[in-house]
């Protein structure tokens, strides 16, 4: 369909339902919408796969229809047909990414540094963030939250299973409104900071300050209270923290993986405070939201994949969103370093991504591996020795301990025996440097590869 009036007409319709979904949402759905053909009301619109279509017509076709028809009135329905070319071309070879330049991939992403005041991610937003019916109502508390007019969730207890967007929320609720409201004091800590300088700040006699740090705030964002399991003086501590806070009408927001009263070993007083608000579960995404979620995290890397490639990632990770990211980062890296990727190969890199190949993955082997590699002594690893060489492979042990070990800082600290902000920081300094160095990115990714197959 040509004509000027036409083509500023489908730009406002578009900007239109941009602006009723969201930019997230509407770039990964609404993007490469084509209208084609006009006949006697019916206004076909060309979408660029079956399963965008599928997705539009269940969801989105009324809100569609509105906005065509306030611009264009004289359209009474819509049919929206599958392009018949795809979005680009898929070789003879199957060889699924050819199109796309690899310097792209390469290309350092944006390196986002925590704020040493509110201990916020900036990567962490709403407009990143994929809705989909299994997050959606916490998706809209904290949204609400954020906005102020969520006076009546105080607190906002989020809970649910590892890698389902617990922490992404919480801090977009502050980085929202560190943007919106500069004035207003954030302070997000997970439970296990909070414990651990607790237990300085006791040592240290250092309680005043510690105080000042959690109670002189607008707004406190606490993640993973169940860590408090067990922890008797901290649950006091944060008992005693909440009240302080609460009473000055102050926001106070957490997260747990399991729900207030599922918490083993925690006080019934705590258990009634958490419980006070608004308590609000994340399940696991269902398949539709975890093929927006791969689209969008491709897109932030520059890479636009077949669908089919998006369809069977969606299809073997089902249940939590890092690992999601990270059998994407997966593939992306293998097709950076090779010629073709065919879905027996995807399919071949996903298998490493099952549960049961994590947990054959203990620290011993971490350690052998890295050991080997870098051929040093086991004990080199756990002496004092600062030699630049030494230090730089503790880091990359501590990542590899913490991404494929999955143990928490404090476990990688009692195992190193150095101090959990130790630990973080040697965690952070990896993650930052495998987005800037390409070198070391791939160093990290034969270990990571050495590490899933011994
Ligand atoms: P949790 O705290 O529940 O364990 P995270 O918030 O750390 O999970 O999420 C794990 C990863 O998945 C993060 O990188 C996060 O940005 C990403 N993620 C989770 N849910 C979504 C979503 N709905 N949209 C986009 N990214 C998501
Ligand atoms: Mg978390």
């Amino acid at each position: 369909m040509v004509g000027n009036f036409f083509e500023s007409a489908w730009e406002k319709i578009l900007n239109n339902i941009k602006e009723n979904v969201g930019e997230t949402i509407f770039k990964v759905w609404f993007a490469n919408l084509i209208p084609k053909t006009y006949n006697q009301g019916v206004l076909k619109i060309e979408v660029p796969s079956r399963f965008v279509k599928d997705w539009l017509d269940k969801k989105f076709s009324q809100l569609i229809l509105k906005a065509i028809k306030d611009y264009l009135p004289e359209v009474k329905n819509i049919e929206l047909v599958v392009s018949t070319k795809p979005v680009w071309q898929v070789s003879e070879k199957r060889n699924y990414f050819k199109q796309i330049s690899k310097k792209i991939i390469d290309k350092p992403l944006t390196i986002f540094e925590v704020n040493p005041t509110t201990n916020l991610n900036p990567r962490y937003r709403f407009d990143n963030f994929v809705v989909g019916p299994s997050n959606e109502l916490a998706f809209a508390a904290c949204q609400a939250v954020a906005k102020g007019t969520g006076r009546t969730h105080n607190p906002l207890f989020l809970y649910g299973p590892v890698g389902v967007g617990k922490t992404h929320l919480l801090q977009a609720v502050g980085n929202e409104i560190l943007r919106t409201n500069k004035h207003l004091k954030i302070r997000y800590g997970t439970t296990e900071e909070f414990t651990n300088e607790f237990i300085n700040a006791l040592k240290n006699h250092s309680l005043e300050e510690f105080r000042f740090r959690f109670r002189d705030v607008d707004i406190l964002i606490l993640d993973d209270v169940h860590f408090l399991s067990g922890k008797t003086s901290s649950q006091e501590e944060l008992f005693h923290t909440f009240n302080y806070l609460y009473n000055l009408s102050k926001q106070i927001i957490f997260s747990s993986d399991r729900p207030p009263q599922a918490i083993p070993d925690i006080e019934e007083r705590l258990k009634s405070r958490f419980e006070g608000g608004l308590v609000i579960d994340i399940q696991p995404p269902d398949f539709e939201t975890r093929l927006a979620i791969l689209k969008l995290k491709s897109q932030e890397k520059n890479v636009v994949l077949d669908d089919k490639i998006y369809e069977l990632i969606a299809k073997k990770i089902t249940t939590n969103i890092r690992e999601l990211e990270g059998a994407l980062s997966a593939v992306i890296f293998y097709y950076s370093k090779s010629e073709k990727l065919t879905l027996e190969k995807v399919e071949e890199i996903l298998k490493k991504f099952s549960k049961e190949y994590y947990r054959k993955i203990t620290p011993k082997k971490i350690i052998k591996i890295l050991v080997d590699y870098y051929e040093i002594e086991e004990q080199d690893i756990f002496k004092k020795t600062r030699t630049k060489h030494l230090v730089e492979i503790r880091q990359n042990l501590v990542f590899f301990l913490r991404e494929l070990g999955h143990l928490s800082y404090t476990s990688i600290g009692q195992l190193l025996k150095k101090d959990h902000t130790t630990i973080i920081y040697a965690y952070e300094k990896v993650v930052e440097k495998i987005k800037i160095d390409p070198e070391f990115s791939q160093e990290i990714e034969l270990l990571k590869s050495k590490i899933l197959e011994s």
